[in-house]
């Protein structure tokens, strides 16, 4: 992985893939709290009364911003009729994430 921030010692990062993972840099440390901050940044919810996810949770993050999400919105739109210049990404990247891993509902 390549980033800019290698001479930092504090800083959180944010990664959005198949899912959502989050992390906290303290003192050049990965920063481990209690029960304070949810491990799994992407099953936090963001809306209570949202769609049921994997986890069992409601409304997670992920359900919303991780990659098959992206993709299966944006195919949305397209079938929708809606030009965008993301569309030969978009289908490309179907294939990709259709072969490694969960694709999107629907795809
Ligand atoms: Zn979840």
């Amino acid at each position: 992985m390549v980033w800019a921030g290698r001479e930092l010692t504090n800083f959180a990062y944010v990664v959005i893939d198949a899912g959502v993972g989050a992390g906290i840099i303290v003192d050049g440390h990965l920063f481990v709290s209690g029960a304070d901050l949810n491990p799994e940044f992407g099953h936090t919810s963001v809306q209570s009364d949202g769609p049921y996810c994997a986890c069992g949770g409601r409304g997670c993050l992920e359900l919303y911003t991780a990659m098959p999400r992206l993709i299966q919105h944006i195919v949305e739109e397209l079938r929708r009729g809606r030009a965008s210049s993301l569309a030969p990404l978009v289908m490309a990247s179907l294939g990709n994430y259709n072969r490694r891993g969960p694709a999107a509902p629907g795809l």
